[in-house]
């Protein structure tokens, strides 16, 4: 990507005996907001305080804008970071919070006061800024936190799950706040979340980490739309999968043959291969008889699950490498646990990993 802002290199990082980051690489462009998504565990947090500087690498290098930092100490990176638990000062008011930072770079009260109402306006907090912060909700102290770390105009932001102690809808409101504030400043930023939906709603891009390594470094649509693997895939929503053998293969397509039927996918298996094929929920309908260009199978229903805006079918499927989920905007009449359904879904749409 051009105009390279964040450039971690061959980052590793152990603690003890345990590797928690592995020879990583990650690059970032200007003004790009990327996740790093993972499971609990997998070097994200790790990751983050390296480049922080609140740890150093064992070896690999950091650089932000061509500058290597990885010698540097935490406060003269010029990164802004936005804790977990937001760690604001509970003695200080809202205002003395934000302007904390600013008073350690040993900007006078006179240029500090303007910066700090410009970071409150940006924030929408103008109106507390007299406050203590324990007197604040939840959602207002995550402001105020993202507040402090950009008024020192830091080159870099780091967040590293800024709304996990909030309840589900402020999370969603916060989401799509925190993405059209990051966009109006045209900073970089650095997002740590463990929640799937959380990475795709928010990021540009997403980094997949699993056991210190990145996985799939992609947009959201490709993260979803074409994983890389299977952790990818059943790490970022849900799919119906199905293990397999191919039983024939040629002209950019592979024919597999799995527990519920034969389906067709775009890729190159030689035959004998043991795979495994996935779709998407939504990509699946119950039709018997499809246009042409659609895998069929036959199924039965172990559960349904009303989800409102949709509903969802989980198949009956021993346990093992076969995950069945199907969604639909709406449940047919007379379908529940025990139908036996038809299940169609675009060639086009099927995805095949070789098996684990
Ligand atoms: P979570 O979502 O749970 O925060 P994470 O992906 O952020 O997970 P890290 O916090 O980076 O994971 O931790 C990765 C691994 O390194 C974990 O196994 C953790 O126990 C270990 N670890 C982290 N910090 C230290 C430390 N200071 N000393 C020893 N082990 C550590």
């Amino acid at each position: 990507m051009n105009d390279q802002h964040l450039a971690v290199r061959g980052a590793s990082k152990r603690f003890g005996t345990a590797s928690v980051l592995d020879d990583l690489s990650l690059a970032v462009a200007r003004g790009e907001f990327v996740s790093l998504l993972g499971p609990s565990g997998c070097g994200k947090t790790t990751l983050l305080r390296c480049i922080a500087g609140l740890l150093r690498l064992d070896a690999g290098s950091i650089a932000v804008a061509g500058r290597d930092i990885s010698a540097l100490p935490a406060h003269r990176r010029n990164v802004g970071v936005v804790f977990q638990n937001y760690a604001l000062f509970p003695h200080l008011t809202v205002a003395q919070n934000i302007g904390f930072g600013l008073r350690a770079q040993g900007v006078p009260a006179a240029a500090a006061a303007p910066r700090i109402a410009e970071a409150l306006a940006l924030v929408r907090m103008a109106e507390f800024a007299d406050r203590p912060v324990t007197a604040l909700s939840g959602g207002q102290q995550q402001r105020v936190a993202v507040a402090r770390a950009l008024v020192v105009r830091p080159t870099l932001l780091l967040l590293d799950e800024p709304f996990s102690a909030l309840d589900r809808k402020l999370r969603e409101t916060m989401q799509v706040e925190l993405k059209h504030l990051l966009r109006e400043v045209g900073i970089t930023a650095i997002f740590v979340t463990h929640d799937q939906e959380e990475a795709l709603v928010v990021s540009d891009r997403i980094a997949v980490m699993n056991a210190g390594r990145i996985e799939q470094l992609a947009d959201p649509a490709t993260l979803y739309q074409r994983p890389a693997s299977l952790y990818v895939l059943d790490f970022v929503g849900q799919s119906m999968r199905l293990g397999g053998t191919v039983s024939a293969a040629g002209l950019g397509e592979v024919t597999v043959e799995t527990r519920l039927g034969t389906v067709r996918a775009p890729g190159a298996f030689a035959p004998g291969s043991r795979v495994v094929v996935a779709v998407r929920p939504e990509a699946v309908t119950l039709t018997e008889t499809p246009p042409g260009g659609r895998n069929t199978l036959a199924a039965r229903v172990s559960e349904v699950s009303f989800l409102g805006s949709r509903t969802q079918l989980h198949l009956d499927l021993p346990a093992g490498e076969d995950r069945g989920v199907v969604e639909l905007p709406r449940l047919p009449p007379g379908i529940g646990p025990g139908s036996a359904v038809p299940l169609a879904f675009p060639i086009a749409d099927t995805m095949v990993f070789p098996a684990a």
